[in-house]
C-alpha cells in the first residue's frame, strides 16, 4: 500500500493535474467522466474534492456543477453549485444532452419470452444486453418466471421448474 505523505487531497489532485485549454484536468480515472480520487478509502470525484477545497463545503444534497461543460475539469472559477435540476437543465442548454439509448424492442423481447428463450438467448437476438432484456420484463410484470398473467407463461415456467433436477426426499 502507498503512503500519501500526508499529502492534503488538494496536494494530490495538484500532482496529476494537467491543463486543457482553461481548464485543469488530472490524469486519474481516465475512464471516467468523473475523475475519482480516494480519500481515507473512499473514492470521491476530484471537481467536488477541489471545490471542497478552494471554495468552500457542499451544502448537503448539492452538486458541483460545469460552467465550461466539462465533467472532468476542476479548476474552481469553473465550478458552481447547483441541484441536478440545473445540471440537467445546463446540459439541455448547452446541447450535451444526448437522446436516451435505443429503446429495446419490448414487444420482441415479451414475444421470445413467451416462446420460452431464457434472457441471455433473448438478449443475444435483439442484440440487447441481458439486463435491459430483464428490466423489460420486469417492467411487464413477468421476469424470473415469477408473475405473469398468461397461461403460456405458465406453462414456461413449470417446464423451466422440472428442469431442476429436485432433492430426494
Ligand atoms: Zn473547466
Amino acid at each position: 500500500m502507498k503512503r500519501k505523505h500526508g499529502l492534503t487531497p488538494l496536494q494530490r489532485i495538484e500532482r496529476y493535474r494537467v491543463s486543457r485549454g482553461e481548464c485543469w484536468e488530472v490524469t486519474l480515472s481516465p475512464n471516467k467522466v468523473y475523475p475519482l480520487i480516494k480519500i481515507n478509502g473512499r473514492h470521491e470525484a476530484v471537481h467536488r474534492v477541489a471545490y471542497e477545497s478552494l471554495v468552500g463545503p457542499i451544502p448537503t444534497g448539492m452538486y458541483v456543477l460545469h460552467h465550461c461543460d466539462n465533467p472532468r475539469c476542476h479548476r474552481p472559477e469553473h465550478l458552481y453549485v447547483g441541484t441536478l435540476q440545473d445540471n440537467m437543465r445546463d446540459m439541455h442548454s448547452r446541447g450535451r444532452w444526448v437522446k436516451p439509448k435505443r429503446r429495446a424492442p419490448e414487444k420482441a423481447i415479451l414475444a421470445l419470452h413467451a416462446k420460452g428463450y431464457s434472457q441471455v438467448e433473448i438478449a443475444a437476438q435483439v442484440n440487447f444486453s441481458q439486463p435491459c432484456v430483464s428490466s423489460v420484463l420486469r417492467a411487464h410484470g413477468v421476469s424470473r418466471g415469477r408473475h405473469t398473467s398468461f397461461g403460456k407463461h405458465k406453462a414456461w415456467i413449470t417446464r423451466k421448474k422440472n428442469h431442476v433436477p429436485s432433492s430426494s426426499g
